[in-house]
């Protein structure tokens, strides 16, 4: 019966233990039991901490008074310390039978005594792997000693004790994983899916709602393939499965989001594997939708980027500007590759010979951290360079921190060579590489006002060649340059160096000469070239026999202004041709009979008389629009009818007049005359002509000018941007910073400004694009040679693209023949005027040539 008892309570201590009740509850369960076995056993239980190698008392304290268990609480293992503390100590069950007089408890005495306690029964509580947990005393308040069956009874309840206590240990650290996992699993920040093998959803954690936007219960027990597209299934699939093999698996995937829209997200796939079996799949789902799309956009800039034409380069920010990205335009400007440039600062293009100025330039805006624009000469792998025309500029991050720098460089060489070539050709003549007629005139002049503070004799040869019009006709314009090419050459080599020879016009030198002080040596020169000139030119197998005039002239006190000096030596030329060619004349004042009229009391009479008498005229020429065949508008052109000398043509009187100053009045007439006549044409053919009216550089100087502009429209009725005035470019770039607010003052009014003789001057088309100008007229000597000589045909064409890209329309004028005019509607010169449409005629002849012309087309 005992045993049954026995057994019983134990199997009902091993079932609380089972149940994982309670530790308090199972260990006073063991108290009972060996209280109920052991009559007057007070039982307790102390637990061993291994840190502070102390006994602290968890059950049976009520046996005892309050003194008493402070006393024990935390009671310090080692011999001598009560039976628990020893028996702790030396891990062996320790008996007392009478405390009073046993060693063990000689520190203790009076406690004992006034708790009434006679002897101690002591076991230590040691688990299965040998591990201290505490011990299991039994007090009495007799002295007593255990029979065989108590200390059996005192070892089962601690050896039950030490059973709970150790599954209890074990449990609560499952508990503590389990709680640490279950915490890494709801708080982790991105989705967490537990899958069953099938692919159906148990369980998902917080941050599914944030990031899908589906509540838990629309997820649950749901397939993944509801939320991923068709056609990442296949993808996702095939990891899962993958996964159920054990191994984890990392993709990128799109998702459905709860809205419909959707959401790319990284997946990690993890088996779940328990007992060596895969049981389910975790899946972590990282949200990356802003990072795709942020790297998507990167990739359309980066693509953008590299396409671009021009080079770019990104640098640091750091004092060296060191490069980290370049694009491929880069790489094939410099010729370098990638590795090569990489980590470099950006100074390695430059050269011995780069622009300071420019480099000061880009460092100071570099210090300040602003944009800069500046053309430097870069060099590249193979030493070979460019002209680039580099943008800098700073990048800054969110916090207005400069982090880095961006370079765009434009090869601009082509261009630049073309506008050094463009003015190269300005200056000389191309077909003989000699300083042409601007140039020389400007030399003449300078050397004229030099004389005229340090006088001394200047003497002046004009050579014409005879009848060189002919050999033309005869034997093409091919041979015709030839001929030309090599009277210049003939004619530098003979001359001295210091000499100053120029091909003033097609078959015309001019040579002023640096020693002239001996006449015999003047004329022994005007011989020498009459020689060279007569023997025989070998072109392409012709043998051409040629000769020429020449007309000399010294300065002489008469002469007021170069161009007089130079006028007296045609007059010479045409008199040695009278004298029958092939001889030189020199220019004598009192034999001349035009010099003889040219009294300026007289020529101003003439002119004012001829303002007054009506002796002018207008001439009109027109322009054409090839592309349309139309005539688009009429240039002006001033005639004066001579009562006694006929026709003179401006050339002539209009350098005369702007001597004189009149032609500030003439010039007026004109305007009014001009725009009156189209306006009144314009009325009568209900049409839309433009009038080109040519201005000179004095009338456009002059105070007054615009008041004068302004009353022709006025009374005209001519509506302003029908109005065009032709103007020099020597007016602009000679003149002061006036000429450009006249002529913004100008285009203020609506009236329409051109470039006339383009070309000949020195200005480039990049000057030329800060004025505000339309149209630009191209100078009549490109078009003469345009379909013979393919230097001229390039050079029309590039001029013609550029002032294209600035928005200039361009007129070609001297237009003769067919060829001229559709190569020139090929290159597309927006309007065409020359003999080969019509020469300049009266008004009243106008309308018949605007019948005739009618969309005359050239094709
Ligand atoms: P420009 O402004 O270059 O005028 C064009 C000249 O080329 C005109 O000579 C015209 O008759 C001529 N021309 C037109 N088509 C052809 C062609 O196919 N072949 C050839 N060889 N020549 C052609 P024009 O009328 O003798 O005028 C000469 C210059 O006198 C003008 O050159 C202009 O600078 C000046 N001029 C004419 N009228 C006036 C005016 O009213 N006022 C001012 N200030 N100057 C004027
Ligand atoms: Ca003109
Ligand atoms: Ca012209």
């Amino acid at each position: 019966m005992k045993d049954n008892f026995n057994s019983y309570d134990t199997y009902h201590i091993f079932n609380l233990i089972g149940q994982h009740s309670e530790l308090k509850i199972i260990l006073n369960t063991i108290s009972k039991w060996l209280e109920s076995h052991i009559p007057d056993a007070l039982v307790t239980i102390m637990v061993y901490s291994e840190q502070d190698q102390t006994l602290k008392l968890i059950s049976g304290n009520q046996h005892f008074s309050k003194q008493y268990c402070k006393a024990i609480d935390n009671l310090k293992i080692g011999p001598h310390q009560g039976s628990c503390g020893t028996a702790a100590f030396l891990h062996k069950l320790v008996i007392s039978p009478n405390l009073m007089e046993d060693p063990n408890w000689e520190a203790y005495r009076a406690l004992i005594q006034t708790e009434k306690l006679s002897s101690c029964w002591s076991t230590p509580i040691i688990s299965a792997k040998g591990i201290l947990y505490g011990t299991f005393g039994t007090y009495y308040r007799i002295k007593r000693e255990p029979t065989e069956q108590n200390i059996n009874l005192l070892l089962q309840a601690a050896a039950l004790v030490a059973l709970a206590i150790e599954l209890d240990n074990e449990r609560q650290q499952k508990l503590a994983i389990n709680e640490k996992y279950s915490s890494f699993y709801t708080h982790h920040p991105d989705v967490i899916f537990e899958f069953d093998t099938e692919g159906y959803v148990i369980n998902t954690n917080i941050a599914c709602h944030e990031i899908t936007g589906f509540s838990e219960e629309q997820i649950q027990g749901k397939h993944y393939e509801a939320f991923i597209p068709d056609e990442y299934h296949d993808l996702v699939d095939a990891a899962f499965e993958e996964t159920l093999q054990g191994s984890a698996k990392h993709y990128e995937t799109p998702a459905y989001h709860a809205s419909g829209g959707i959401l790319w997200l990284d997946m990690t796939n993890l088996p779940i594997i328990q007992n060596q079996k895969v049981t389910g799949v975790f899946v972590i789902a990282r949200d990356i939708t802003l990072r795709r799309k942020n790297k998507e956009t990167l990739r359309l800039l980066k693509r953008g980027v590299d396409a671009s034409p021009n080079g770019i380069f990104i640098t640091d920010a750091s004092e060296k500007m060191l490069i980290v990205y370049v694009n491929p335009a880069f790489l094939k400007l410099t010729g370098y590759t990638e590795q090569e440039v990489m980590g470099r600062d950006c100074s390695f293009l430059q050269g011995a010979d780069t622009d300071f100025d420019q480099i000061t330039l880009l460092k100071q805006a570099v210090e300040e951290q602003k944009e800069v624009f500046v053309t430097v000469k870069n060099y590249c792998k193979d030493g070979s360079w460019f002209w680039s025309r580099l943008m800098l500029g700073p990048v800054f991050d969110q916090y207005n921190n400069c982090t880095h720098f961006l370079g765009i460089q434009e090869d601009i060489t082509q261009q630049r060579i073309h506008e050094e070539y463009l003015e190269y050709l300005h200056k000389h003549d191309h077909l003989t590489g000699l300083p042409n007629q601007i140039i020389f005139e400007n030399f003449l002049e300078d050397a004229f006002e030099k004389q005229q503070r340090n006088p001394q004799p200047l003497v002046l040869f004009y050579i014409d060649l005879d009848d060189f019009r002919s050999m033309n006709d005869s034997l093409g314009y091919v041979i015709g340059d030839k001929i030309i090419k090599n009277v210049g050459s003939r004619l530098q080599e003979f001359l001295n160096p210091d000499d100053f020879l120029s091909r003033y016009a097609e078959d015309e030198f001019v040579v002023l000469m640096a020693d002239p002080h001996d006449p015999k040596k003047v004329i022994a020169t005007a011989e020498k070239i009459l020689d060279l000139i007569s023997q025989i030119f070998q072109i392409e197998g012709h043998t051409i026999h040629l000769s020429a005039s020449i007309g000399i002239v010294t300065n002489n006190n008469s002469i007021q202004h170069s161009s007089e000096l130079l006028y007296q030596s045609v007059l010479a030329m045409q008199e040695a041709k009278r004298q029958g060619r092939n001889t030189w004349s020199w220019y004598e004042e009192s034999n001349n009979k035009v010099v003889q009229k040219r009294d300026y009391a007289n020529l101003r009479l003439e002119l004012m008389e001829a303002v007054k008498e009506k002796q002018f005229n207008l001439f009109y020429q027109p322009l054409i629009q090839p592309l349309t065949g139309k005539v688009k508008g009429v240039e002006a052109l001033i005639r004066w009818y001579h009562p006694q000398r006929g026709y003179i043509f401006p050339d002539v009187f209009i350098p005369l007049a702007e001597r004189t100053g009149q032609i500030v009045v003439i010039g007026q007439w004109v305007l009014e005359k001009a725009c009156t006549d189209i306006s009144e044409w314009n009325r009568k053919h209900n049409s839309n002509l433009t009038v080109s009216v040519n201005i000179s550089p004095l009338q456009f100087c002059r105070t007054g000018f615009l008041e004068g502009l302004k009353y022709v429209l006025e009374v005209s009725d001519l509506p302003a941007k029908l109005l065009k005035i032709e103007i020099t470019e020597g007016v602009i770039i000679n003149g002061t910073d006036r000429a450009i607010k006249i002529l913004e003052s100008v285009r203020a009014l609506g009236v329409q400004v051109a470039i006339d003789d383009f070309g000949t001057g020195y200005s480039s088309l990049s000057y030329l694009r800060r004025l505000p100008i339309n149209q630009i007229k191209l100078d009549r000597s490109f078009i003469e040679n345009l379909t013979i000589n393919d230097q001229d045909a390039a050079i029309v064409q590039s001029i013609i693209h550029l002032a294209h890209q600035l928005n200039l329309e361009v007129v070609a004028e001297g237009v003769e023949t067919l060829d001229q005019a559709s190569l020139l509607y090929q290159q597309n010169c927006d309007l065409l005027q020359g003999y080969f449409y019509a020469r300049p005629a009266p008004i009243t002849d106008l309308k018949l040539i605007y019948m005739s012309l009618d969309s005359y087309l050239i094709r």
